[in-house]
């Protein structure tokens, strides 16, 4: 995959609202994700956001606007999930984004015929991309780790194998939902500090994570690993996640085998995924400082050293009911970097698949809480708070060590760089409600 016309940052769109510098969805990004009309019966299918606007996948095969791999792809994007979209690989991928940039720049022969699949975002709802199989969550930001470490074992906050090898476990499909999404306070069983034995009652330490997920395409058969050179074929694109995490039960449960029922109540991903193809202008080195290990060679390669990270800039900003009340918009938390991340998406697929693991069409990774260098770049609560000890203001009147009932918790990212557009990944949103006891 290289740099083509797509990503020239002098195109415009006929849809004048795409070309507006703060627009997410200029016509440089294009990316999917699963809709209907708002409140309707009418089926989900796949669509294109192109400014204010998603073009409707399945309304574009119908008319039979493209021909050849372009219109099998896009028949493959008239459902529900994306999933056979995802299986057909980049050369579909990248035919359909040629396409639709095209015909959806200024100008274009097929405006008239495009313009009659429009659905305005604003009448949208979204749906989970893809029938997703299986979701695997990582932890690759090694500020995370060790800030998440010092509160669990101080004594040892950084585990000896974090530097060699992707740290994760598998998670929870059923509980996965889009951007609106809101689920009870979590119950369950946790130890209050010297106590001998467990309280049972709602989370006390509800948190989010900021995280990125990963969207797999073609994957590979059971027993034949992916090969580093080229994990990023097997790479679809990218949406916003939140790992929303109940402290005080996972404090009591994660030893020995790890997060159970403190992360499998509720997981928000954002409902467009930008693809590869679009990121590839905001890719940059992969770097390890010298004095750490170097990655074993199946997790090394030459292209992931020149560009296998992404400087994906996120943003989480929190509402809280009473700011809801009184009309104040969201605080922003933290802003950081996905650059950062210690492992990239790349090394992540590899070394999942290295031991004959196969990964399958639609699958999702969590990049795992995504903390920058610095405490106020940190990408979940018990990290900004210091194990809730420093409590942080969050309006004049209002402050958080944990989350409350009806706060609602906002993840944005974007990618932006000097002589490219500036390209958005919308918003993922998810709301706490009463625990139900
Ligand atoms: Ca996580």
């Amino acid at each position: 995959m290289t740099i083509n016309e797509t990503h020239d940052a002098e195109i415009a769109s006929w849809v004048a609202s795409a070309n507006e510098p703060e627009s997410d969805f200029p016509i440089q990004n294009l990316p999917f994700a699963v809709f209907r009309r708002a409140g309707s019966n009418e089926s989900f299918r796949g669509g294109v956001a192109i400014g204010d606007q998603i073009v409707d996948l399945a309304r574009v095969a119908q008319i039979g606007l493209f021909s050849g791999l372009t219109q099998k792809a896009l028949e493959q994007c008239a459902g529900a999930f994306l999933n056979g979209f995802m299986a057909m690989g980049e050369e579909a991928w990248s035919a359909v984004r040629l396409a639709l940039s095209r015909a959806l720049r200024t100008g274009a022969m097929q405006e008239q015929a495009l313009a009659e699949a429009l659905v305005p975002q604003a009448e949208a709802e979204y749906d989970v991309p893809a029938q997703i199989g299986d979701y695997t969550d990582f932890y690759t930001s090694v500020y995370h780790a060790t800030n998440i470490g010092r509160q669990f074992r101080p004594d040892n906050p950084l585990t000896p194998n974090y530097k060699w090898v992707p740290i994760g476990y598998h998670g929870r499909v059923s509980s996965i939902g889009v951007s609106g999404q809101s689920f009870p306070r979590p119950v369950g069983q946790s130890l209050a500090p010297g106590a001998i034995q467990p309280d049972f009652g709602p989370c006390k330490r509800l948190d989010y994570e900021l995280e990125l997920g990963i969207f797999v395409g073609q994957g590979n058969e059971q027993g034949k690993q992916i090969p580093i050179d080229t994990v990023e074929e097997h790479i679809f694109g990218i949406c916003l996640l939140n790992d929303w995490s109940a402290r005080d039960i996972q404090g009591w449960e994660y030893q020995p085998l790890g997060p159970f029922l403190s992360k499998n109540f509720a997981t928000t991903i954002s409902p467009w995924i930008v693809t590869l193809e679009a990121l590839l202008p905001y890719r940059v080195p992969f770097v390890r400082p010298e004095s750490d290990p170097q990655p074993l060679a199946y997790l090394d390669s030459i292209a992931q050293r020149a560009a296998g990270a992404i400087d994906l800039q996120l943003e989480v900003s929190l509402e809280t009911e009473a700011m809801r009340r009184s009309d104040l918009p969201p605080t922003v938390l933290t802003q950081t970097s996905y650059r950062h991340a210690y492992w990239t998406a790349g090394q992540l697929v590899a070394h999942h698949t290295v031991n004959g693991c196969n990964l399958r069409p639609g699958d999702l990774f969590g990049s795992g809480t995504l903390s920058g260098p610095t405490l106020d770049e940190a990408g979940a609560l018990i990290e900004l708070t210091v194990g809730g000890k420093q409590p942080v203001h969050v309006s004049p009147d209002e402050a958080r060590t944990f989350l409350e009932d009806g706060d609602t918790v906002i993840i944005r990212g974007w990618c932006e760089k000097q002589g490219n557009a500036r390209i958005g990944f919308g918003e993922c949103r998810g709301t706490v409600l009463p625990a139900r006891i």
